[in-house]
């Protein structure tokens, strides 16, 4: 039998890793970072020192571009 663990595998590759330019901190996305979310975008702040590490546009399928069709 195979000792590989796909379940842990998949569960790290899932977690981003983010890093605090300000304070030097790191931890895996979604553990103890502050999550601010606007109308259209996402902000990620450091728990320490309230730096903004990611800003991004909010993740929804609803608001994604539709792709081209022809
Ligand atoms: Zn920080």
């Amino acid at each position: 039998m195979s000792v590989t663990q796909p379940n842990t595998e998949q569960e790290s590759a899932r977690k981003a890793f983010l890093f605090c330019p300000g304070c030097s901190h790191a931890a895996p996305a979604g553990d103890g970072w502050s999550v601010d979310d606007h109308d259209d975008r996402t902000d990620i702040g450091c728990p320490n020192c309230g730096t903004v590490v990611v800003s991004q546009p909010y993740f929804d399928a609803g608001h994604r571009s539709t792709p081209i069709t022809a």
